[in-house]
């Protein structure tokens, strides 16, 4: 049958070409970031049930949220900073630093096993992207302008945070 060979083939081809298409490239053209495994991992369908569309940009279509929009990049009462995705602390007040940029940043994580970091080679540049340890969610990226102690600066997307206040302030 010919034509059921040449059916098969073209949804195979078809097929192939989404799926290539589809691990490549986010949203905003990223390269996927990592193989790497995490503890917490849910399918895409489950992910955009779990979290507001902002959200599932952010943290697993590697997007980045307009500087200035989150109300916590001029939040600085006593509190952590957990993951949007699975609430895994990430960082916290006493790291946070005004950059100017709009992006809620710190100049280091609330330990070092919180986060962990891949070379991101989109938009012709080369970063260092940051994610949440846990469940690999994408927070934002790191660079080396920052103030000391430790001279970085983790430019973070605020839809990819919840704030905890400290208890009892
Ligand atoms: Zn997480």
């Amino acid at each position: 049958m010919p034509n059921m060979d040449r059916r098969t083939f073209t949804l195979t081809t078809l097929g192939a070409m989404l799926g290539v298409s589809a691990a490549a490239t986010g949203r905003n053209g990223a390269m996927a970031a990592t193989k790497e495994t995490f503890p917490v991992t849910r399918t895409p369908e489950e992910w955009k049930k779990a979290l507001t569309p902002e959200q599932y940009y952010v943290l697993r279509e590697h997007g980045t949220e307009r500087a200035g929009t989150s109300p916590l990049d001029k939040n600085y009462a006593p509190g952590k900073y957990v993951c949007a995705g699975c609430d895994q602390e990430l960082y916290l007040s006493d790291n946070k630093f005004d950059s100017g940029t709009g992006w809620p940043s710190f100049y280091q994580a609330a330990s070092e096993g919180s986060v962990g970091t891949s070379t991101d080679k989109s938009w012709f540049m080369t970063r260092t992207e940051v994610h949440c340890s846990r469940c690999g969610g994408h927070l934002g990226h790191v660079f080396d302008d920052g103030p000391q102690p430790t001279g970085k600066r983790h430019c973070i997307n605020g839809v990819a945070l919840k704030f905890v206040p400290k208890a009892g302030s």
